[in-house]
C-alpha cells in the first residue's frame, strides 16, 4: 500500500516550539500560511492548529529542496523536517509567539496542493461574511475564528469536569421528541412509517430533564442542541447549545450556588479572571424600574428615575394624562449630552417610536436649570425637583418617556443601552454577571386574550402564590421561582423551580388554556409520571454560545459556532434547507402546497 507518510512522523506542533528546542530535529505537518520566495531563500510560515512557525529553506541543505520549495504555493499541506534555530536579534518577530526560533528545512514532502484561495486566510481584512460562510471550513482556518472554537472546547471541557466533581451525571436525551411546544415553532420532522405523524426537534430537553429526576438520577446535565423556529436575531440561531442542568431537592440557592462556582472555576481556568462571587441579584420589577430591562447592562449606571409623582400636576398634559391614567412617567440623564443637536436626539426619538412610544420628551441643563421647548409648561419647583432626583447638571440631557410601564422600560432601557455605547460608557473588560429573580408567572397577551407564562410553564409559584391559581384576578400577581443568569446585558441562561406536585401543574396548563382532551394528548405522559413519587426539582440551561461570545468578545453568535447558519437561517456551504426528491415526499406522503 502506497504509504503518504512512511517514515514521516509529526514530532511537534508548529505553534508549540519555542527557543528551548534550539538545535532539536523536528517534524512539522500544516499548512503553507505565507511565503517569501527570494530566489535562494525561501521562508514559509508553515501553520498548523497551535499556531505558526516560520521554515528556511536554503541552499546549503541542496537545490533539489529549494527547487520543490520554489513549487508550494498558500495552503499546499507539507511536511517539513528540519532543525531549530534560534533567529539573530534583527529577525526576531515579536508578533508570532515562535518568532524567537525558525525552522532550518533538511527535508520537505508536499503532501497536498490547495487551488488559488476564493477567501484569503492570511490577510487581516477579511471577506464579505456570505461568501465566508460558503467557504466555511476555509474561514475556520483563520486564527482568530479557530481561536473562539478551540476556547469553546475547553469551556464545555472546564463544565463537564467542574458538574463530574459535583456528582452530575451526563445522560442524552432523544433528538426525536413530541412536539409539546414551549413558546416558540417547533421544528418537525415527518415520519415515514406513520404517514401525517411527525416528531420534533426539541426546543430544550425541558421535559427529559425533569423525567429523569423523577427516574432517581438526583443531578443532571448535557451540553444540549435545542431547536427553535423563531424570528432570527444577531444573536439567535435556529439550533443552539445549552448547558442543560437539572437537580433534585433544591431551593434556588443550591441552583446558584452550583453556576456561581462553575462560572468562577471557568473564567479562572480559562481566562485568568477572577469573577466576584456570590453574583448580585435584582428583583424582576427593580431591574426593569431601574434600568428598563429584565438583562440590565450594570456595567454602567445612567439609571431611570421615576418622576410620575413630580409631573402628575404640571400643565403639559402629556405627562399629567399618562399620571392619571395609571402610566407613569420616567426620565434618564444623559450626563454631559447637553450639547446634542436636535437632529442627535430625534435620533433618539425613532428608536422611541419604533419600539411604540409616541416620543421622547427632552431638557437640557443649562446655568443651573432645565430648559426646553416645553419648560413652559413646568414650574421653577417641578423642574428643581427633577433636576434633583436625576442628579442633573449644567451640561446634561434629560430624556422623558410617558406611556404604559411596559413601553416606558422599553424604550427608555433601549436609550440607557444606546446612550452607553454611543458615550463609550462601556468597559469592556469587565465581565457583570447578576441573578435576575422573581419573574412574574403569567402574562397576559392582549392579541390573544389569553394568559401566557411569562417564562416556563412547568415553574412552581412561590409558596405563598400558590393559592392565587384559584383565583383568576390574582393571576397576574403571582411571582415563579424563576431566575435568570444575566452577563454584560445578555440573558446568559433561565431556570426555575419545577412544579413537582401535578395539581399545580394541572392548575398551571389550565390557566395558560391548556385542559381536557388537549392537555392529556400533549401532556398526559408527563403528567402521569408525577403520580408515582416526584422529588422536588429544579433546574437551569446556560446558552453555551453566547457563554463563549462573551469570553471571547465575538460580536456575532456565527462566530463561536463552527458551522452556523446565516442570518436568514440559511447554511450557505451546503445551501440548505433544499428541496428534496420527490420519491421522499411520496414516502413521507407529504405534499408541497404552492
Ligand atoms: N428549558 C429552559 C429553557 O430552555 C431552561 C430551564 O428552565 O432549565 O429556557
Amino acid at each position: 500500500m502506497f504509504d503518504l507518510l512512511e517514515n514521516w512522523k509529526r514530532t511537534d506542533y508548529a505553534g508549540d516550539l519555542n527557543v528551548e528546542s534550539e538545535g532539536r530535529d523536528v517534524v512539522l505537518m500544516g499548512w503553507v500560511h505565507n511565503r517569501r520566495d527570494m530566489g535562494n531563500l525561501i521562508f514559509i510560515d508553515v501553520r498548523d492548529v497551535k499556531g505558526i512557525a516560520q521554515v528556511v529553506f536554503n541552499p546549503l541543505n541542496g537545490t533539489q529542496l529549494l527547487t520543490k520549495a520554489h513549487n508550494l504555493r498558500l495552503e499546499y499541506v507539507v511536511a517539513v523536517k528540519g532543525t531549530i534555530a534560534v533567529r539573530p536579534d534583527e529577525m526576531i518577530n515579536p508578533d508570532l509567539k515562535t518568532g524567537r526560533i525558525e525552522v532550518i528545512a533538511k527535508d520537505l514532502k508536499i503532501l497536498n496542493s490547495s487551488k488559488e484561495l476564493p477567501v484569503q486566510i492570511n490577510e487581516k481584512v477579511v471577506a464579505d461574511e456570505d461568501l465566508r460562510l460558503k467557504y466555511r471550513y476555509l474561514d475556520l482556518r483563520r486564527q482568530e475564528l479557530q481561536r473562539k472554537i478551540l476556547l469553546r472546547h475547553y469551556i464545555i471541557y472546564e463544565m463537564r469536569k467542574f458538574l463530574t466533581e459535583q456528582n452530575f451525571y451526563e445522560i442524552e436525551t432523544p433528538l426525536l421528541v413530541r412536539s409539546t411546544p414551549e413558546g416558540a415553532r417547533d421544528y418537525l420532522v415527518p415520519s415515514r412509517e406513520y404517514k401525517g405523524k411527525f416528531y420534533a426537534l426539541p426546543q430544550s430537553p425541558q421535559i427529559y430533564k425533569q423525567l429523569l429526576m423523577i427516574s432517581g438520577f438526583d443531578k443532571y446535565f448535557q451540553i444540549a442542541h435545542c431547536f427553535r423556529d423563531e424570528d432570527l436575531r444577531a444573536d439567535r440561531q435556529p439550533e443552539f447549545t445549552q448547558l442543560d442542568v437539572e437537580m433534585s431537592f433544591v431551593s434556588p440557592e443550591d441552583i446558584y450556588k452550583v453556576m456561581e462556582e462553575m462560572f468562577y472555576k471557568i473564567f479562572k481556568e480559562i481566562l485568568d479572571v477572577e469573577l466576584s462571587i456570590p453574583f448580585p441579584r435584582l428583583s424582576y420589577h427593580e431591574a426593569m424600574r431601574r434600568f428598563g430591562s429584565d438583562k440590565p447592562d450594570l456595567r454602567f449606571g445612567m439609571e431611570i428615575q421615576d418622576v410620575t409623582d413630580i409631573v402628575k400636576n404640571a400643565e403639559f398634559r402629556v405627562f399629567s394624562s399618562v399620571a392619571e391614567s395609571g402610566g407613569c412617567v420616567r426620565a434618564l440623564n444623559a450626563k454631559g449630552c447637553g450639547e446634542y443637536t436636535r437632529k442627535d436626539v430625534d435620533k433618539l426619538e425613532e428608536i422611541a417610536k419604533h419600539l411604540g412610544g409616541k416620543g421622547l420628551a427632552r431638557m437640557k441643563v443649562e446655568g443651573g436649570a432645565l430648559h426646553s421647548n416645553i419648560d413652559k409648561f413646568f414650574s421653577v419647583e417641578i423642574k428643581q425637583q427633577i433636576m434633583e432626583r436625576l442628579e442633573a447638571e449644567d451640561g446634561d440631557l434629560i430624556l422623558f418617556v410617558a406611556d404604559r410601564e411596559k413601553i416606558v422600560c422599553k424604550v427608555l432601557g433601549e436609550i440607557r443601552n444606546r446612550l452607553a455605547k454611543e458615550l463609550e460608557l462601556i468597559d469592556n473588560s469587565k465581565f457583570n454577571f447578576l441573578w435576575v429573580t422573581d419573574f412574574p408567572l403569567f402574562e397576559w397577551n392582549d392579541d390573544k386574550g389569553k394568559w401566557e407564562t411569562a417564562h416556563h410553564m412547568f415553574t412552581m409559584p412561590k409558596d405563598e402564590h400558590i393559592q392565587y391559581l384559584d383565583d383568576p384576578e390574582k393571576y397576574g400577581d403571582i411571582i415563579g421561582q424563576l431566575y435568570d443568569l444575566v452577563c454584560n446585558g445578555m440573558e446568559l441562561s433561565s431556570g426555575s423551580i419545577r412544579c413537582h406536585r401535578p395539581d399545580i401543574q394541572r392548575k398551571i396548563f389550565e390557566v395558560i388554556g391548556i385542559k381536557g382532551e388537549e392537555l392529556e394528548k400533549r401532556f398526559g405522559f408527563f403528567l402521569k409520571a408525577f403520580d408515582y413519587g416526584t422529588p422536588p426539582h429544579g433546574g437551569i440551561a446556560p446558552g453555551i454560545d453566547r457563554i463563549v461570545m462573551i469570553m471571547t468578545a465575538a460580536e456575532s453568535i456565527r462566530d463561536v459556532i463552527a458551522f452556523p447558519k446565516s442570518l436568514k437561517a440559511v447554511d450557505l456551504m451546503s445551501d440548505s434547507p433544499s428541496e428534496i426528491d420527490q420519491s421522499l415526499l411520496d414516502d413521507l406522503g407529504l405534499l408541497i402546497k404552492e
